[in-house]
């Protein structure tokens, strides 16, 4: 059994944190390639070491005073240092970094020390080796990981290291210019590396106790996810339900691999474990609800629309024209509607309007705004009776007024419009008809 395990910043913050992280670490001697963010918050309100860096290498190109931050984030290291009483002198390394923040080589380099540098205080904390992603994550020169070229060298590297710290975030193009992942990307690294080396499991450490069945700040105390696919979280992450960086998905399914998302906090809990495909049922009919705010729609009707081959092509090349993105498209005989993100729209509003005249002569064109989109996704609806129903009817006992509906045959996925202002009483009634009830 071999384990890639992936600790957030929130869980290296500080000495105590490291700590616990050791000792889930040796707990279990699987646990053998470790990749640690940057630390982050203490406490809310304190400010995350990638943001510091980030503060500080602007300050140096701005010709401003930095000299104060760049003391700030040697100090949250130190911190951590004494208080695991490690023999540990980041003197030099601090010393390079604020010549190359100087000779300004980059926003992505300086981003990179904060998992750089704490990669080294682990490895020294655990007595692992320290391998620098630099040498082995590969990016193109447009900024895009070189998936290919990283499985190759990420195997070859590790093959023969029995336990390795490996920072995340980070990588390198091929004539060695540090490039990072998108925030949040240690989790990508985790799953790289889980890849490569074909691991059992990859172990995404943070500070909840797994993806929960709704937003905790609409639903009180959500339930646990305990089983859910890679298929159900895109849905729900897509629509906002977000513990793991959406790219750190791919290159483990791809290799049949699960994630567990533990808490350091409470590592008794088992998590969340995100698999390929499963037999096992749900707990309940529904897998979790995630939703967003701010959409609007664009409604046109024109009599006979449905004999007008290529009407809804021309439609949804005037959208594609704008560079626009088509969430939903919800249709009737002589009627269809574009669900789009209502931000993006607004821009371009009355161009859109006068292109989609100019295109298909509608006999009307209708804008509706403020709206929300509701997933209820689970795997446990397929072939079940009754699944729609309980959500209209829940939605009906909340006077929630439903403005679109949209079901796709796979049965995954049922999403539901409504005004942005039932929003949450839409979540939690949906959440109480399936979860509450049990059934
Ligand atoms: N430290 C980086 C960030 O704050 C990457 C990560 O934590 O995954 O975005």
């Amino acid at each position: 059994m071999k384990k890639v395990v992936k600790f957030g910043g929130s869980s290296l913050a500080t000495a105590e944190q490291f700590r616990k992280v050791g000792d889930i670490i040796h707990s279990d001697p699987s646990r053998q390639y470790v990749i640690p963010s940057a630390p982050g918050r203490r406490f809310s309100g304190d400010t995350k070491v990638t943001d510091l860096l980030y503060q500080t290498y602007d300050a140096v190109a701005a010709g401003e005073p930095y000299e104060e931050l760049f003391r700030e984030i040697r100090g949250r290291y130190e911190e951590i240092i004494q208080g695991l009483g490690l023999d540990l002198d980041l003197g030099e390394e601090f010393q390079t970094i604020e010549k190359n923040f100087l000779a300004q080589i980059g926003r992505d380099y300086a981003a990179s020390r904060g998992e750089y540098l704490n990669g080294r205080v682990m490895a020294a904390f655990l007595g692992y080796e320290f391998v620098d992603p630099a040498e082995m994550i590969v990016f193109h020169e447009d900024g895009a990981l070189d998936a290919d070229m990283t499985k190759r060298t990420v195997a070859k590297r590790l093959a023969g290291v029995e336990r390795a710290v490996i920072p995340g975030f980070y990588g390198a193009k091929r004539d060695g210019t540090v490039t990072t992942f998108s925030r949040g990307g240690s989790d990508v690294t985790g799953s790289v590396i889980a890849g490569a080396i074909h691991a059992d499991l990859y172990e995404n450490w943070t500070d909840v106790s797994g993806f929960l069945c709704a937003d905790p700040h609409i639903v009180e105390n959500p339930e646990v996810i305990d089983v859910i696919t890679y298929q159900e979280l895109r849905e729900l992450s897509y629509m906002g339900a977000g513990v793991l960086h959406e790219d750190a998905v791919f290159p483990v399914r791809r290799e049949g691999i699960p994630i567990n998302i533990r808490n350091t906090n409470r590592p008794e809990d088992k998590g969340t474990m995100i698999v390929d495909t499963t037999c096992r049922k749900p707990r309940f009919t529904i897998t979790g609800i995630a939703g967003k705010k701010g959409f609007c729609s664009m409604t046109i009707d024109k009599d006979q629309m449905n004999s007008e081959i290529g009407f809804c092509r021309k439609v949804l090349q005037v959208f594609e024209d704008n560079g626009m993105s088509i969430e939903h498209m919800p249709s009737g005989i002589d009627t269809m509607t574009i669900v789009v993100h209502q931000s993006e729209f607004m821009d371009r509003e009355q161009q859109i309007v006068a292109e989609v005249h100019r295109a298909v002569h509608p006999d009307q064109i209708f804008l509706e705004a403020d709206l929300a989109l509701i997933a209820v996704v689970g795997r446990g609806m397929k072939d079940q009776r009754g699944t729609a129903a309980r959500i209209f009817a829940a939605l009906s006992h909340a006077r929630v007024n439903v403005k679109m509906i949209d079901q796709g045959s796979s049965e995954y996925n049922i999403i539901v419009g409504v005004k942005n202002d039932d929003y949450e009483t839409a979540i939690r009634a949906i959440y109480n008809i399936f979860v509450m009830t049990q059934i």
